[in-house]
C-alpha cells in the first residue's frame, strides 16, 4: 500500500522537502507521496497524532514546530541537546524525534575537511541551525566560536558546548577568523530577498579558509562571492546541507540507501525554476 510522509510548518509553500522526497523515492520505485501540510503550534500534537493514525511513513517538521515537538514525541540524545525535532519517524513505541540538520552539515564538512577533530570553526548565529550544528561539531571534536549579534545568545550556547566560546559581531569577529579553519554561516544573512548583505567580507577571510554558507536562496550568497573575491578555494552552498539532512531522514524512515545525486538534482532544478 502506498506509504504517506509530509513536511509540515508555516509558511510550508516553499518548502523544497516534497520535491526531494518525491524524486526520491520515484528513483528507487517505492509506492510513496510526500507532502506539505500547514500545520499551526497549536495543531502540531494533534497532527503527530494523526499521522500515526493514518500509518504514515514519516514526517518532517520546519519553522515554528521543531523546538514544540520535542513534547509529541521520544527525542534522541541529540534532539535533545540541540532542543529541536526535524524529522519523526512512527515506531511501535510511538513517535520518535531526531534531529538530521546538524548530520547533514556534518557530512557536507567531511566531504571537503575530512576529520573534524582539531578544526577550529566560526558559526555566524545562534538560531535553530546554529545550534544543530554546533552540537554536532562539538562532538565531532571541533573548537568552536558562536558569534551572534545577539551576543547573550551565543554565550548561552557555548556555555552549552564543551569547548566553545562566544562573541558578539564587532571587532573581535576578525581575530576569531583569523585563527579559524572553518567559517559557516548560520544566520539568515543574505537570504533572499536580502541578497546584497553579509556578515563577512573579502577582507577578513584567506584563501585556505572554507566558507560554508548554509543560506541556499540564492545559491551564490552575497558571502560566497566575497569568499570568491578573496580567492577562498572552498566555497560551499546550502544545497547538499539541505540534501544530506533530507537524506538522514530518508534513511531513518526507509532504512534504504538515499538517491543523494537524484535528491539534489531535483532541489537545484526547483531553485532554479523558482529564482
Ligand atoms: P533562526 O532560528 O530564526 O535564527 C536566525 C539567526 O540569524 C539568529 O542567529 C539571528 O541572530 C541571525 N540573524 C538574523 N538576521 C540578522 C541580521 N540582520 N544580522 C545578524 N544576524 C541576524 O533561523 P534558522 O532556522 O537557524 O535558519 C537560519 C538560516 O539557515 C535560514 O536562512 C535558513 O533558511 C537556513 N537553513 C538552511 C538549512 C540547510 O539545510 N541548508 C537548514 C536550516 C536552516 P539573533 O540571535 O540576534 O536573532
Amino acid at each position: 500500500m502506498r506509504k504517506l510522509y509530509g513536511v509540515l510548518g508555516d509558511p510550508i509553500a516553499h518548502s523544497l522537502s516534497p520535491v526531494m522526497h518525491t524524486a526520491a523515492f520515484a528513483s528507487l520505485g517505492m509506492d510513496a507521496l510526500y507532502l506539505p501540510f500547514r500545520v499551526s503550534r497549536e495543531q502540531l500534537g494533534d497532527a503527530i497524532r494523526g499521522a500515526a493514525s493514518l500509518g504514515f511513513g514519516g514526517l518532517n517538521l520546519t519553522i515554528p514546530l521543531k523546538e514544540a515537538a520535542l513534547q509529541y514525541v521520544e527525542a534522541d540524545q541529540l534532539a535533545k541537546q540541540i532542543g529541536a525535532v526535524n524529522t519523526v519517524a512512527f515506531t511501535t513505541g510511538g513517535p520518535a524525534g531526531y534531529n538530521t540538520d546538524g548530520r547533514g552539515s556534518l557530512q557536507v564538512l567531511r566531504e571537503v575537511a575530512g576529520d573534524l577533530a582539531g578544526t577550529t570553526v566560526l558559526i555566524l548565529g545562534a538560531g535553530g541551525a546554529a545550534k544543530a550544528i554546533a552540537f554536532s561539531l562539538d562532538a565531532a571534536g571541533a573548537s568552536v566560536t558562536i558569534a551572534d549579534r545577539t551576543r547573550a545568545r551565543a554565550e548561552e550556547l557555548a556555555h552549552r558546548l564543551t569547548n566553545a566560546v562566544a562573541i558578539g559581531l564587532g571587532s573581535e569577529l576578525a581575530t576569531k577568523l583569523a585563527a579559524a579553519d572553518i567559517l559557516i554561516n548560520a544566520t539568515s544573512v543574505g537570504m533572499h530577498p536580502r541578497v546584497d548583505e553579509t556578515l563577512v567580507t573579502a577582507e577578513l577571510m584567506r584563501p585556505d579558509l572554507v566558507v560554508f554558507d548554509i543560506v541556499y536562496n540564492p545559491l551564490e550568497t552575497k558571502l560566497l562571492q566575497e569568499a570568491r573575491r578573496a580567492g577562498v578555494k572552498t566555497c560551499i552552498t546550502g544545497v547538499k546541507m539541505l540534501v544530506y539532512q533530507g537524506a538522514a531522514s530518508f534513511k531513518i524512515w526507509t532504512s534504504q540507501e538515499p538517491p543523494i545525486a537524484v535528491m539534489e538534482r531535483a532541489v537545484l532544478d526547483a531553485l532554479r525554476h523558482t529564482g
